[in-house]
């Protein structure tokens, strides 16, 4: 199998002239100013996919249904009570059905892994499933079926609020000790040795839902696997932490658990100059969310200062409520924008173009948080590719980086053209090759869970 295009994004910079060919999954060789082969597949533009670094994928299905007005201060908090009805209804087809979806969607906007921060378990009583890996194995066919490459990452989740509170009804359906956790982890493990490439990581909740004895237990299953957690995404998170501890939670992980490369800090969105330097020189990841977090009225993360300071991030698309890994991107940069007054905020230094830098960024810290480190196209990596539809009048004139902050600013999912994960091609003409099949599955368990 080989590919041949006009112009790749290569680990240096841009090339002319590329040749790539795969072998067992992977890049096997990378040529430049060569000509086409009479077999090869033609294209003008290859970059590497992104990551995905936080998902939960059964949200898909629920949004634009929080969009509402509510009665007195609409927030987050209004937004988990209608996420928590819709979970009401959710059983594990439902939720292959809706991750499917989501994962065609994913492909198709240029992401190629997905870390699904997973912790919806149980039946509707709150009881395991008889198999108690029975989500798990749903997200598994689901990533199966779509073929995008999948971190799992299974959520203990145990208490309610900070100093182990007992849970809430509407969490039944999340809750675990620890031993049974560890089953579960069992579980998850085996849903996906089917599938090319997987990695199933640990994800204590946040530190609301694991307490300091929990969060150690789980975080030492990781075994040396990817460890994600949300923190610091809301203010009264970050005062009901105070209010328990004397310490704001990145604080307080920092002085309670070992953070280092292997963790992603998913938001870390309310955070101190020292708290920021904490991430910085941990290694630890950034799990960033612009889309969800604008959407949720979470705040804005200091981006500006942390990739100035050398941290390291990737993007999620978390709640799903839209997919496009350029519009991720965008919005990074436009809310500091926004809050800073200026352009071009998180370019990589003067005359750095900041598609660029955000992509690279991004690539690199997304791979390092779902445990698939990767510096792109290169012998050896995985084939996890995208081309870019560089026929729409949209890119006439454009090339090199201004391709990818013409996409990332100015166009988004509808400029993908074909992405290959593992070699495989998975979307055309910038629909998923299942999408007959993935959207009939798809309305039908929608109109099952909403009837
Ligand atoms: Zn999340």
């Amino acid at each position: 199998m080989a590919l041949w295009c006009e112009q790749a994004w290569l680990v240096d910079g841009w090339r002319n002239n590329v040749r790539l060919t795969f072998e067992n999954r992977r890049i096997s060789s990378v040529e430049t100013d060569v000509e086409a082969d009479a077999g090869d597949e033609r294209h003008a533009i290859l970059l590497p996919g992104l990551p995905n670094l936080h998902s939960h994928a059964f949200q898909r299905g629920m949004a634009g249904l929080a969009e509402r007005a509510g009665r007195g201060d609409d927030s987050f908090w209004t937004w988990r009570e209608v996420m928590y009805r819709f979970v009401d209804r959710l059983d594990p087809e439902g939720v292959r059905g809706i991750a499917a979806l989501a994962y065609a969607e994913m492909l198709e906007s240029g992401f190629t892994r997905v870390g699904e921060f997973h912790y919806f378990h149980h039946d509707v009583d709150g009881r395991p499933y008889g198999d108690l890996a029975a989500t798990a194995e749903a997200i598994a066919a689901a990533a199966g079926e779509t073929g995008i490459g999948l971190t799992l990452l299974p959520v203990f989740y145990a208490h309610s609020g900070f100093g182990g509170a007992a849970p809430t009804r509407g969490q039944r359906r999340f809750v675990n000790d620890v031993d049974r956790f560890a089953k579960l982890l069992e579980g998850s493990r085996a849903a996906v040795t089917g599938l090319d490439d997987a990695v199933v990581g640990v994800a204590p909740h946040s530190l609301r839902a694991a307490t300091a004895d929990e969060l150690a237990s789980v975080a030492a299953m990781a075994a040396g696997a990817p460890i994600h957690i949300h923190i610091a995404e809301q203010m009264p998170e970050v005062e009901a932490c105070l209010a328990w501890s004397g310490a704001r939670p990145v604080e307080w992980l920092y002085d309670h658990a070992d953070v280092g490369s292997d963790w992603c800090l998913v938001h870390a969105t309310h955070i101190t100059d020292a708290e920021r330097h904490a991430i910085v020189a941990s290694g630890a990841v950034a799990g960033l969310c612009p889309i969800t977090e604008a959407n949720l009225g979470d705040g804005l993360f200091p981006a500006r200062e942390f990739l100035a300071e050398g941290g390291r991030f990737g993007v999620g698309s978390d709640s799903n409520v839209e997919i496009d890994a350029a519009a991720e991107l965008r919005l990074l940069e436009y809310g500091q924008r926004l809050a800073h007054r200026g352009r071009n905020l998180l370019a990589a230094g003067a005359d750095a173009s900041t598609g660029a830098s955000l992509y690279r960024g991004a690539l690199a810290g997304g791979g390092q948080a779902l445990g698939r480190p990767g510096t792109g196209l290169a012998v050896g990596e995985a084939a996890d590719i995208v081309s870019l539809k560089v026929g729409d009048p949209f890119f006439s004139g454009r090339s090199g980086d201004a391709i990818l902050d013409s996409w990332i600013f100015g166009g988004g999912r509808r400029l993908v053209d074909c992405v290959w994960r593992g070699g495989v091609k998975q979307v055309a003409g910038g629909r998923h090759i299942a999408r007959d099949t993935i959207d009939a599955r798809y309305r039908a368990t929608i109109a099952r869970l909403l009837a």
